[in-house]
């Protein structure tokens, strides 16, 4: 008999923090009486983490562990995790025990009442550095203003899914996956509550500044052509601006003749331009790069084994 809900914890080198996520949970779990399966992918952890957990299947026995063949980054090993749940439902979980365990009952009491996705939304950043919580809410806000798709602000993949909801998202065949942007493009019945992030229970984050960065590029081009569009109407701006200064340094060459000078005036000009192009190209290269890794059509994971 297939379990009501399974709890997906991508994992890399988590070794400090497994024997705290499994007792935790599984007393959250106990406690909101649902039958579970605990899918643990191990990332390619360069750790202990595989072993401990291997250790950890006699007292466990609802923990599964699929152990990718590397480290394919979160959004895979969550892929990994959905593909492999029979649950009724689903929620992925942080292995840090950054989102707490309680919590879950209240998503399931949510799912109950007929719901499909009931998002976890942050009531407060305050676990988060300042700059990360001002960089993350300009990268909402932008991406909202840019994409035809919202995904919520303060909602991170914390959150229950249905079965059908997961049955969607596993066919979608791209295998660059923003998550957060996966999830909230299927759609279906939402609801939302609020909790309280706290902070790493043991180890440090892996997304530094610059992996939050490419994140959020690849967010940005996964779901919103606006940057290539962009390029179009500066272009016209541009082309605009030129014709009526070139209208009038031809007429004024015409009636007043020509004087040498105007170095600066150009140099300027020239660099600007350049710049402006240069960017454009980058933005493109940003989207040509992305088709190149997606026409591959590379699978987004692989499974060593299951454990
Ligand atoms: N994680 C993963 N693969 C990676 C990086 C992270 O599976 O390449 C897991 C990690 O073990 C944790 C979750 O993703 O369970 C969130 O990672 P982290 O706490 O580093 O991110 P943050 O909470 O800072 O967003
Ligand atoms: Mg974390």
């Amino acid at each position: 008999m297939s379990p009501e809900l399974s709890l997906i914890c991508p994992m890399y080198n988590e070794e400090e923090n497994i024997d705290l996520l499994l007792s935790e949970v599984t007393t959250a779990l106990e406690s909101s009486q649902i039958s579970y399966e605990i899918i643990c992918v191990n990332d390619g952890s360069t750790d202990n983490s595989l072993k401990l957990l291997i250790d950890k299947k006699s007292d466990y026995p609802a923990l599964r562990i699929l152990n990718l063949s590397r480290n394919f980054g979160k959004e895979a090993a969550l892929t990994a995790g959905l593909s492999a749940a029979v649950g009724d439902a689903a929620i992925p979980f942080d292995a840090d025990l950054q989102d707490p365990p309680e919590v879950i009952g209240r998503l399931i009491a949510e799912w109950r009442k007929g719901y499909d996705v009931v998002l976890a939304m942050r009531s407060d950043r305050a676990s988060d550095h300042p700059a990360k919580r001002v960089s993350a809410s300009l990268f909402y806000k932008f991406h909202n203003k840019i994409s035809k798709q919202k995904i919520p602000e303060n909602v991170g993949d914390f959150r229950l899914m249905s079965r059908r909801v997961v049955k969607e998202i596993l066919q979608l065949p791209e295998n660059q996956r923003f998550m957060k942007g996966l999830f909230s493009w299927v759609g279906f019945k939402t609801t939302t509550i609020e909790y309280e992030r706290l902070g790493r229970h043991a180890g440090a984050s892996t997304f530094n500044a610059w992996a939050l960065w490419n994140l959020a590029l690849e967010g940005l081009t996964s779901f919103s052509t606006a940057p290539l569009r962009l390029w179009l109407y500066l272009g016209l701006f541009f082309s605009t601006i030129a014709f009526f200064v070139g209208t009038f340094i031809v007429f004024t060459t015409l009636f007043y003749g020509s004087d040498v000078p105007g170095y600066a005036s150009m140099i300027v000009v020239v660099l600007f331009l350049g710049g402006v192009q240069l960017m454009s190209v980058g933005v493109l290269g940003e989207y040509i790069g992305r088709i190149y890794l997606e026409s591959k059509r590379r699978p987004s994971y692989i499974i060593e084994g299951e454990y």
